[in-house]
Formats: structure tokens, C-alpha cells, sequence
């Protein structure tokens, strides 16, 4: 039996397919490498290039290597770019997932895990943690892709008992704690990361978007979880679904808010550098503060965070971004 990792040549992906190595798993990765890489995918893995949606290939893999599980990353991240080509994220998060789904239900897979995200729940009118059974009401077309990912999939368990857990991230940084892997896409837009290429030398100057939100700070307060605890989240699922765990939908964070200014500060503290920081208009389709209340992962799955602290967490994604430029050369 093999574990199927969508994506698994991406960011989070790439650190997914760690953890179930590390607990001895065998893992089957299948990505388009559209924004992943080759590199990224740990050697013991077997990666096949391809594209999620492509049901007659998902379909062949299930069957060649005796896939137990699917745990789906593969699609498109950045909230921005969906507000200005939906279409995009509607073919590459919607469309391709319903595919993807079908194989799984054609093939007899009863075991799906979903990485859905925060931006389900669009802006929150309370600014406290927010509980899985909020109002879901996405504020952009990233969001809304997701969400109709977790209906297909919720609708799929009813009818053909495909189990599932849908994992909502809250602000997913950091790199793997080994050094393994790490967030290694060009042209980011993710806050963390940007402000590690600032304090490397890799940027002149990074912006602050928006300092006029109803915060303590007048910045957006995001709740961010390390890479390394969230893959282990999923692997945790795992073994929720292998003992006959059917439906679970809960959110992956902390909860516990940084504000943009606070994450700039931090990333200047550990790194021992100081960069100019740009004071610019707001971001469209940023909710002002988005922090999880992650009781049911901890208390139904029995999660227990092992990174939460955010120097940690820009350790590590400064120790990635540092050693980023040579792996790339030399892949
Ligand atoms: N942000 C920022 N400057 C940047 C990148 C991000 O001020 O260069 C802000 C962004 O507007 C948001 C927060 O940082 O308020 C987190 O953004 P990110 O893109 O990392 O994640 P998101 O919450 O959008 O998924």
C-alpha cells in the first residue's frame, strides 16, 4: 500500500511526503512541476509528473501502486492572482479536484485527505479565534475554489463513502526543522518569506500592505503554523482515517495572532539585519485578522503542536532561503 501526495513536489507538498517517509510509508507523488520541483521530492519517493486532472492517469496510479490514501495539494495559492484570473483557480483548485475526486470514487478509494484554507471563512466579523462552524463565506476566488472542493468532497463521502479530513490552514510558513525542504517558488507573495528574502539581501525592500485595518497595529493578524507541524497534522489524519475515522474537517493553526509589523520585527530580531520596510495602500482581498481556534484538531485528533513559536518559525524559513540558491543551481 502506498500513500498517493498530489502536489508533492510543491512547498507543503514536498514536506508532506517527509513525514510519511519518515514514519515508513511508501509515497507515490503526482505533480505537473508548474510550480513545484523535480528537486524538492525526496529520492525514496516515486514522483510521476502529471496533471491531477488527468482521471485516466490518477486512475492508472491508483491502481499500479495500491493507493490507500489521497492527500491533495496540488492547485494554486496565492489569493491576489485568483481575484485577477478566477478561471485559473476555478480549473486548477475546482475542476481538477472533482477529477481527481472521481478517480478516487471509480477506483474504490475510501480514504481522501483535502488541503483546504482559512480563506473559506472570507473576514470574520469577530476578530477572535474562528471555530470550524463559522459562516463560511470566501472573499476571493482561492477561497471559494477551496470551498467548493470541500463540498464535492462531503458530497462524495455521502454517496460513496470516500472518508475524509479537509485540514483548513490558517498562515502556513517555515521549512522542514531537519533542513530538508523548504518554500522554494519564485516571485512569492507570502509575508514570511518575503521579509527572509529582504533580510538575505535577495530584495532592496519589502512592503507593508495596509496600516490602517482595525488591529492593535492598524496591520493584518494572521495566525501562522511551521510547515513541519502542519504535514504532521495530516499524518495524523491519517491514522484517523485508517481506524475507520469517516468525516473530520477542522483548522490548522496556533491560535495565536502576529501582525504583519510584529512578523517584520521578528524576522529583523532573528536574522540580526535590518531592511526598509515600505508602508503601502492595502492588499484587495485581505480579511484584517484571521486566527484559528484549533481545540478539535487538538482534542479529536489528539494534535500536539511541536513548533509553534514564531522565531522558530523564521529560523528555519531563513535557514531554507539561505541555502535555496545553491540547490537550485546545482538541480
Ligand atoms: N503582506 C505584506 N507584505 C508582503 C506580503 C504580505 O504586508 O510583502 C501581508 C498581507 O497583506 C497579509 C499578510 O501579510 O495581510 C499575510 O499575507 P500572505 O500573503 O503571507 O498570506 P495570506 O494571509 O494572504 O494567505
Amino acid at each position: 500500500m502506498a500513500v498517493l501526495v498530489t502536489g508533492g513536489a510543491g512547498y507543503i507538498g514536498s514536506h508532506m511526503v517527509w513525514e510519511l517517509l519518515d514514519n515508513g510509508e511508501d509515497v507515490v507523488v503526482l505533480d505537473n512541476l508548474v510550480t513545484g520541483f523535480q528537486w524538492a521530492v525526496a529520492e525514496k519517493a516515486k514522483l510521476i509528473v502529471g496533471n491531477v486532472g488527468d482521471q485516466y492517469l490518477v486512475e492508472s496510479i491508483i491502481r499500479d501502486h495500491k493507493i490507500d490514501c489521497i492527500i491533495h495539494f496540488a492547485g494554486s495559492v496565492v489569493v491576489p492572482e485568483s481575484l485577477e484570473d478566477p478561471i485559473k483557480y476555478y480549473d486548477n483548485n475546482t475542476a481538477n479536484s472533482l477529477r481527481l475526486i472521481a478517480a478516487a470514487v471509480n477506483t474504490g478509494i475510501s480514504k481522501f485527505i483535502f488541503s483546504s484554507t482559512a480563506a473559506v471563512y472570507g473576514a470574520p466579523e469577530n476578530s477572535g479565534p474562528i471555530a470550524e462552524d463559522a459562516v463560511l463565506n470566501p472573499m476571493s476566488p482561492y477561497g471559494s475554489s477551496k470551498l467548493m472542493t470541500e463540498i464535492m468532497v462531503r458530497d462524495a463521502e455521502k454517496a460513496h463513502g470516500l472518508a475524509y479530513v479537509m485540514l483548513r490552514y490558517f498562515n502556513v510558513a517555515g521549512a522542514d526543522y531537519k533542513g530538508r525542504t523548504g518554500q522554494s517558488t519564485t516571485g512569492a507573495t507570502h509575508l514570511i518569506k518575503i521579509a527572509c528574502e529582504a533580510a538575505l539581501g535577495k530584495r532592496e525592500y519589502m512592503n507593508v500592505f495596509g496600516t490602517d485595518y482595525d488591529t492593535p497595529d492598524g496591520s493584518c493578524v494572521r495566525d501562522y503554523i511551521h510547515v513541519s507541524d502542519l504535514v504532521n497534522a495530516h499524518y495524523t489524519a491519517l491514522g484517523f482515517l485508517r481506524n475507520g475515522g469517516r468525516k473530520f474537517t477542522a483548522n490548522c493553526g496556533y491560535a495565536k495572532g502576529y501582525s504583519v509589523l510584529e512578523v517584520i520585527e521578528a524576522v529583523k530580531r532573528v536574522s540580526g539585519t535590518d531592511f526598509p520596510v515600505i508602508f503601502d495602500e492595502r492588499r484587495a482581498g485581505d480579511p484584517p485578522s484571521l486566527t484559528a481556534n484549533a481545540n478539535r484538531l487538538m482534542r479529536r485528533l489528539n494534535w500536539q503542536p511541536k513548533h509553534n513559536d514564531l522565531d522558530r518559525i523564521v529560523a528555519d524559513a531563513l535557514g531554507w532561503e539561505a541555502k535555496i540558491d545553491g540547490l537550485k543551481k546545482s538541480a
